[in-house]
């Protein structure tokens, strides 16, 4: 059972001005009336998130403050993500929206629709750099349809892009909720020393490396190769319904030669077979490497901080990192 509360926000102003004899009556018309919130019994506020690693952030923003709803079913591609009409109709009364436009075209959509005031877009905080800039220009060819664009979303895998997110997610919070502000903030300082810790062992942990090449399915290490001067190489093209050409087998295999690489890198939301194909006529072995688009039981983690910890690993493996 929730109860709807009234909001203070700036629109009842525009509700006040009607209360004024010399405002002209036309401006009045157009005034909507205010965003309400949906608190839980208990007094929790209702964050929508687009994905996981946006739900992770405001989970350990809000605390116990509010139920975080993740609008990527956990194990579902956020890419090709379509909402319910109940999760459309459940952006209207969340007390903040978190999303990365552009990414999601269904969100993008339901967020347009819901005029809710209270949203953060997260590529206003941290904007998205284009795809051939963070080496992932050879990917996402099989479906240019539904992607996004030219822009690389992956920003999330540099850890020091959801630390950004997450000093946005407190400021907002705090102030729609501001009794609660010290708490935010409080829990915005312990994530960000998880996330520079994170990024302190990535950045040891790859300093010594018998090669900085990784060869992954999916495009999507791009933000985090540029952050630890690694070098990506995506397969082109690939995915699991579609066979790669002769000649992009062939380019692989030669690049795969010439770097000396001998992992090939899947995910856990993809099957694997493709890149086992290629992998066993080079010789080759695979590993996952997991781009943290949801958290499943496949996952080597329980969350966003110890996949990446996995990821690490994986890649000190790969490389031969000392
Ligand atoms: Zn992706």
């Amino acid at each position: 059972m929730k109860m709807v509360l009234m909001s203070v926000r700036a629109r009842w102003l525009g509700v006040l001005g009607c209360l004024v004899p010399l405002l002209a009556v036309a401006g009045c018309v157009t005034v909507r009336p205010a965003h309400t919130i949906e608190r839980s019994q208990s007094g929790q506020l209702s964050i929508v998130a687009a994905f996981y690693p946006l739900q992770f952030v405001a989970q350990r923003i809000a605390g116990n403050q509010a139920t975080v709803t993740n609008l990527t079913q956990p194990g579902a591609e956020p890419h090709d993500l379509e909402l319910t009409p109940r999760q459309v109709a459940s952006l209207t009364t969340a007390s903040l929206v978190i999303y990365q436009k552009g990414f999601q075209a269904a969100v993008d959509e339901a967020v347009t629709q819901s005029e809710n005031p209270d949203v953060i877009d997260t590529t206003t905080v941290v904007p998205l750099r284009p795809l051939a800039s963070t080496g992932g220009d050879l990917d996402h060819g099989d479906r240019p349809e539904r992607d996004h664009s030219d822009l690389d979303p992956h920003v999330w895998l540099d850890p020091t892009a959801v630390s950004r997110i997450a000093r946005a997610v407190a400021q907002r919070l705090s102030t729609i909720d501001p009794t609660h502000a010290a708490d935010y903030e409080r829990n915005a300082d312990t994530l960000i020393k998880d996330l520079d810790d994170l990024d302190r062992s990535f950045n040891s942990g790859l300093a010594n490396c018998v090669r900085t090449e990784f060869m992954t399915t999916h495009a999507a290490f791009g933000y985090l190769a540029g952050r630890y001067h690694l070098r990506q190489i995506a397969i082109s093209g690939l995915s699991p319904d579609l066979e790669p050409s002769p000649a992009r087998i062939a380019e692989v295999q030669h690049q795969a030669q010439a770097t000396g690489i001998t992992t090939i890198f899947s995910e856990t939301l993809v099957s694997p077979a493709v890149a086992q194909a290629i992998a066993g006529d080079l010789g080759l072995v695979t590993d996952v490497l997991d781009p943290v688009e949801g958290i499943t039981r496949q996952s080597r983690g329980h969350d966003y901080l110890s996949v990446m910890s996995a990821n690490l690993a994986a890649l000190r493996k790969a490389g031969q990192c000392s």
